[in-house]
């Protein structure tokens, strides 16, 4: 019943101490619930994973990946990171209570904006970070940052409270870095992810310079039409500040992106150093200034956005009729086989539309 170090995975049925609701989210193998705690009425959320029931299986994720992502979770106390409270298991599925974070996707919030300066969306990406850091300071690297793991706690308050969540994919880093064969989601990753180099923290670090990039612009810095365009791109670290996108942009929040996306990862900034980059923490006023006055490109922000937010349902009405498919294929003892939990699936069916290329480069480093 129990791994040693690891928590105790109550083996008593969930629903006798949680009054199940509405899903929330979903993952590749994961399904998530709103859930009432019945002794005290607290609202969480029910992370359902299904395991996976055989060694020959694709399907589900392994009894040992579930685990670290638990291990990891319960080493993590932090307020802008989500929170583990309990942990179930049945036959199938190993069930993480979680603290609710029930303000959505901070680029949804982002979405309804009027106007956004620089200043209040550096007072979003100063939360990541110091979520990061927190990570990081215990040799964590979450390895799956993107938006949709990017979520606020609730969005009433003036500046809502930045979670990061999903640590499906978190490794704890032994001697500063490690060959691990580690893929989130292709417009996200760094180049030693996409060289099957070792891994560090270095490689949250290039995935926030990533997220900035769309934040401010709306644009995706390394998007191709296909996944493998995508990732020769990340390699050959081919992007640049369209004018188009960038006009309204400070040269402050430009270097910070670039100081960010280093292929080199000994010259790539770390969280302490980004923390310390006068972008987050202006050193004199007139750096304070600018970063009041400009402006983020919320007008193609909201376009691109809609596209990402399209082009998800899609894949998830997609990911629907895949299961459906599987299931009465079970039925007829036929059982086809799905990526595991590493590989990320194709992506044509994925996010914003990167700005349109008008040149190639076999590399820059
Ligand atoms: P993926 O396959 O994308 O890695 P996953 O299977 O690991 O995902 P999560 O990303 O952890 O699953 O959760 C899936 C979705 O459920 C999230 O995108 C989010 O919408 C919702 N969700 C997850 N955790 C919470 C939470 N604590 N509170 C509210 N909603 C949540």
């Amino acid at each position: 019943m129990r791994t040693p170090g690891m928590a105790v995975f109550k083996h008593e049925n969930v629903e006798d101490f949680y009054e199940l609701g509405e899903v929330l989210g979903s993952g590749q193998f994961a399904i998530v619930k709103r859930c009432t705690e019945k002794s005290t009425g607290n609202a969480y959320a029910a992370k359902f994973i299904k395991k996976r029931l055989s060694r020959v299986s694709r399907r589900g994720v392994k009894k040992e990946e579930i685990e670290r992502e638990v291990g990891i979770l319960q080493q993590l106390q932090h307020p802008n990171i989500v929170e583990l409270h309990d942990v179930y298991e049945n036959r199938t599925d190993v069930v993480l209570i979680l603290e609710l974070v029930s303000g959505g996707e901070l680029f949804d919030f982002l979405a309804q904006k009027e106007s956004l300066s620089e200043e209040e969306a550096t007072q979003f990406i100063k939360q990541v970070l110091d979520g990061v850091q927190h990570l990081h300071s215990k040799k964590i690297a979450h390895f799956d940052l993107k938006p949709e793991n990017i979520m606020l706690l609730d969005n009433n308050a003036t500046l809502p409270r930045i979670k990061l969540i999903d640590f499906g994919l978190a490794h704890k880093i032994q001697d500063g870095a490690d060959f691990k064969n580690i893929f989130g989601t292709p417009e996200f990753v760094a180049p030693e992810i996409v060289n099957y180099e070792p891994l560090g923290l270095e490689a949250d670090m290039w995935s926030i310079g990533v997220i900035t990039y769309i934040l401010l612009s709306g644009a995706s810095p390394f998007l191709g039409d296909t996944k493998q365009e995508t990732l020769a791109n990340i390699s050959a670290v081919d992007y640049k500040f369209d004018e188009e996108f960038f006009s309204n942009t400070s040269e402050l929040a430009k270097n910070f992106i670039r100081q960010l996306l280093e292929k080199d990862t000994r010259k790539r900034m770390t969280i302490q150093d980004a923390l310390n980059h006068p972008w987050i923490k202006p050193v004199n006023p007139r750096q304070a200034l600018v970063k009041r006055l400009s402006v983020i490109n919320l007008e193609n922000f909201k376009r691109q956005y809609a596209r990402r937010r399209w082009k998800l349902s899609f894949r998830i009405v997609a990911l629907c009729n895949h299961l459906t498919r599987i299931m009465k294929n079970q039925k007829s003892q036929k059982l086809p086989e799905q990526d595991g939990r590493d590989c990320e699936s194709d992506q044509e069916e994925e996010t914003v539309k990167r700005r349109p290329r008008t040149r190639k480069r076999s590399s820059t480093s």
